[in-house]
């Protein structure tokens, strides 16, 4: 049960964490690393963190949050041109901020999976980011190992009939629906997928980045549906919105053999699984079960995303099982 101030504070919060995300969004000086995984890191992934653990922190202290950045990253000398940047751009929401303060902040998000729990990636599809690309800020809540809410901030999808810069946010509440606001606030529209089962006609939709699924396996499937119309791309959780509100009606991600082991992080999926399921979507790995939230960070027992209009489900798992 999803109460109105957990909404209103994660609203807020991801607002809030849009804003510095975008100040930054395209501008050459904003700082970046590479980390472990050799996946980017940016003063605005950061910046998002400590805003939207800070905001979660003092309204629900009790909360856990698993969210994707490691604080401990700042404290390296490497980092401290960045951690500097994290810290002018915070102070801008935060008056009076310290460096001790954030990395406390962030440092909330790296919590222990208890049955309820947020989950949030404060730059989900930071290549995206850097690329000029989409990203989206992703927040949900999680209790028994369902998503109760999920908010996806994409500062640079743009909201129909509103100027191209103001960005599209996407919400979500189990059994109230799924709607899309202009992300600055104003009217926001019920969404729904588009309930087309045709699968000649189908719209799929996969990630820029063609390190992160099996392109190769994902057009043998288009070949077997009979899939017409080319494949779109598009970073980060735009998708499961592109897909919510019937720009796409399938998204798939089988991993790349190399990367099996990898699993799928539980911020890379939760808000937006949510989100197409309450436009009448339907989001499960591709074996067909649903996707198990309460494995751990990772979306350990699970295989694989495949979120679609919910009509066209069933032929995608057949052609999976046929043919993966
Ligand atoms: P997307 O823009 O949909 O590709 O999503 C970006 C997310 O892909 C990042 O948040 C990463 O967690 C995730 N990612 C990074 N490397 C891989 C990989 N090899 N396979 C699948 N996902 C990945
Ligand atoms: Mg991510």
């Amino acid at each position: 049960m999803v109460e109105s101030r957990e909404r209103e504070v994660a609203l807020a919060a991801v607002r809030a964490a849009a804003q510095l995300c975008h100040r930054f969004y395209q501008s050459p000086g904003c700082q970046s690393l590479e980390k472990a995984d050799a996946s980017p890191v940016t003063a605005a992934d950061f910046g998002s963190q400590a805003l939207i653990c800070q905001a979660l922190g003092s309204a629900f202290p009790k909360d856990a949050i698993v969210a994707e950045e490691d604080a401990t990253l700042l404290q390296r000398p490497e980092f401290a041109g960045t951690f500097r940047q994290v810290i002018q751009a915070v102070g801008q929401f935060l008056p009076g901020a310290t460096g001790g303060e954030i990395l406390d902040w962030i440092g909330r998000g790296r919590g222990q999976l208890p049955p309820r729990y947020w989950t949030l990636d404060p730059i989900d599809g930071t290549k995206g980011f850097l690329r000029g690309g989409q990203y989206a800020i992703a927040l949900a809540l999680l209790e028994g190992g369902e998503v109760q809410l999920g908010l996806l901030a994409c500062p640079a999808l743009p909201f129909p009939g509103t100027p191209p810069s103001r960005g599209t946010l996407f919400t979500a509440v189990r059994g109230e629906g799924a709607m899309a606001l202009p992300l600055p606030g104003g009217e926001g529209k019920p969404i729904r997928v588009n309930p087309s089962g045709e699968a000649s006609q189908l719209q799929r939709i996969e990630s820029v980045e063609s390190a992160h699924s099996d392109r190769g396996a994902q057009e043998r499937l288009d070949r077997l549906l009979g899939c017409q119309r080319p494949p779109r791309q598009m970073d980060s959780q735009a998708k499961y919105g592109a897909v919510a509100w019937g720009e796409a009606d399938l998204y798939l991600r089988v991993p790349l053999p190399q990367f099996a082991r990898r699993g799928e992080n539980v911020w890379d999926h939760a808000a937006g699984s949510l989100v197409v399921q309450e436009a009448g979507g339907r989001v499960t790995d591709l074996a067909g079960h649903p996707l198990d939230f309460s494995a751990g960070p990772q979306l350990s027992r699970n295989r694989g995303i495949v979120a679609s209009n919910g009509a066209v489900h069933e032929q995608v798992l057949a052609a999976i099982a046929a043919a993966l």
